[in-house]
């Protein structure tokens, strides 16, 4: 990531925020973590920054991670930022995969990717020891003005597969 896209500081996270960067939802086949990569990179300026992205090629890690601390990223506000791990799906309106209006192969990379972000957050949540309860979808941050990942996405599918998850 150019410097200018995060803040050159090792954090202590206790919560993790998952984001969807917004790629066009007409190739959901073609959701991609180096998109996301070269979405973020390319800026010139008011970078911005996530620690991890998520596509259908698998997960990239953006920044440097520690044992005990991650570098702070630009990516839901500099008060969130000062003590959180931030993810990146590609892709946009998951909302769409619980009322019936996305396409099977929309349906199909939506399960990919969430599969393998819970797996990260699984890890993660180990790693910073973070409770379940401060895993966060973008648009619960106040004043964020922001809806992604979607909050019935969020809610009755990527949670309920954590919990599960978390159990076994
Ligand atoms: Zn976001």
């Amino acid at each position: 990531m150019p410097k200018t896209a995060y803040v050159n500081r090792v954090i202590v996270p206790d919560t993790i925020v998952i984001h969807t960067d917004d790629q066009s939802g007409k190739t959901p086949e073609k959701w991609f973590s180096t998109t996301t990569w070269n979405g973020l990179a390319g800026r010139d300026s008011g970078g911005r920054s996530v620690h991890f992205g998520v596509g259908l090629d698998g997960v990239g890690q953006f920044l440097t991670m520690y044992e005990g601390g991650v570098t702070q990223c630009r990516g839901a506000g500099r008060s969130l930022d000062s003590h959180s791990v931030q993810i990146e799906m590609g892709g946009r309106s998951y909302n769409d995969m619980l009322n019936g209006k996305a396409t099977p192969a929309m349906v199909r990379s939506i399960e990919m990717i969430t599969a393998q972000t819970v797996d990260l957050v699984l890890v993660l949540m180990e790693t910073y020891d973070i409770p379940i309860e401060n895993v966060i979808g973008h648009y619960e941050v106040e004043g964020s003005g922001k809806t992604d990942p979607g909050n019935t996405y969020f809610e009755q599918y990527f949670l309920p597969l954590l919990e599960e998850n978390l159990d076994s």
